[in-house]
This record gives C-alpha cells, structure tokens and sequence, in this order.
C-alpha cells in the first residue's frame, strides 16, 4: 500500500518573509563534496563557527556524526550511500526552509544523488551551493588524518572513495575549491567569502 495517498500537506502560518526578518538572512544549503581528508569537516565547521559570530542561524550537517544518528542504520553499499545522502538531502532542505543556512559535508561520491539533494532544495524553492572540495587523492592520501587510506590500501576497509569505490567529481558546482594549493585560511575564506556574497545578511 502506498500510504502517501492518505497524506494532505498542511500549510505552514509562517512564510519564509517572516522567518528571514527573524534571521537577517534566507535559509540556504551550502554542499560541500569531495574525498575523505580533502578538508569538508574542516572548512564547514570553521565556517559554521565565522557565520554564527557573524550574527548567522547556521548548523552543520557533517557526514560521520549523521551516520551515528539519523543514518546509523546504513553502511557503505551503493544503496547505503544514496539513501545516506537522500536522508541528509531532505534534511538539509528542512534547516533551509527553517530559514537556516544548512553547511553540509559529505563526500557524497555520485552526481546522481547530489542531484537528488539539490532536487529536494529546489522542491521549496532554496538556493543550492554546491562545494567541490577538489583535493586530488594523492593529497588526501598524505595528508590520511584518520588513518582510513592506509586501512583501505590494506586491504581492511572495502568500498572506500577514491580506492576501490568511485568518486564522481562534480561537473557543474558553483564553487570550486583546490586546497591541495593552499593552507586552511586561505580556502575558508574563499569559501566563506562565496557564502557571505551569496546569502547576505539583510
Ligand atoms: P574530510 O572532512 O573531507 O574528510 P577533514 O576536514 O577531516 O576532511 O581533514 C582534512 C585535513 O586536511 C585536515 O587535517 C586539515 O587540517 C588538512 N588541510 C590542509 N590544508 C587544508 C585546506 N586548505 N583546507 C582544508 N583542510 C586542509
């Protein structure tokens, strides 16, 4: 049985007028994508913190703490992953029509499922930024903070980005980032500055 022909929308009595002179701002996603220590966690939570001092509603969707949560139940299939960034996808969309602005960091590996991120965004009519965290693999690989590329080199992680499972670059993200050229202020402040530009305070 399908039950979502027994569900009725309800309307919400806030417009998103109200909750952007509540915020000083538009809710808005912002997506960063790339391989495992190309620098996502890093540069959204400094981010998050800037925006916030900067008088921002923001919040930070990181990919390792949703997968303690909300995504617990899911592991690293290609099935696994695209309902991973579908759940994060929507959720994300929810913070924005909140009127937050919504830093996601995911490696979120396929063109196909980011789609289906910003679709959900679009579903409500939210502006999508999505970030392309474009560390080459030799860089995250020396860089390996976590110890996750020597593991998969070795053979005891399977399925993991850049070594035995695919990542599909994005072809069309509104900001490119190469951090492999540069330190992490240098990258945040591209970022943050892409971010200001795009969502300003009213
Ligand atoms: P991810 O979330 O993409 O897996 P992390 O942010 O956890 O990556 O790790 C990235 C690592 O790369 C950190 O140790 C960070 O200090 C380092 N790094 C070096 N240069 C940069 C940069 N320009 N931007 C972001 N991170 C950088």
């Amino acid at each position: 049985m399908n039950t979502t022909l027994h569900l009725t929308a309800v309307e919400h009595r806030v417009d998103s007028a109200s909750r952007q002179r509540r915020f000083g701002h538009d809710g808005a996603v912002i997506w960063l994508t790339g391989l495992s220590a190309s620098g996502k966690s890093t540069l959204a939570m400094r981010l998050e913190e800037q925006l916030l001092s900067q008088g921002y509603a923001c919040y930070v969707l990181d990919g390792d703490n949703i997968r303690h949560g909300l995504n617990a139940n899911l592991g690293f299939s290609p099935e696994d992953r695209t309902e991973n960034i579908r759940r994060v996808g929507e959720v994300a969309a929810l913070f924005a029509d909140a009127g937050m602005v919504c830093i996601v960091a995911l490696i979120s590996p396929y063109i196909a499922d980011r789609a289906q991120a910003r679709a959900a965004a679009a579903r409500n009519r939210l502006p999508f930024h999505e970030v392309y965290v474009a560390t080459d693999l030799a860089t995250c690989e020396t860089r390996d903070p976590k110890g996750l590329y020597r593991k998969a080199r070795a053979g005891e992680l399977r399925g993991f980005t850049g070594i035995d499972a695919p990542y599909e670059a994005p072809e069309a993200a509104e900001l490119q980032i190469d951090t492999q050229l540069e330190n992490v202020d240098a990258s945040l402040s591209k970022l943050r500055g892409y971010v200001t530009r795009h969502c300003p305070l009213l």
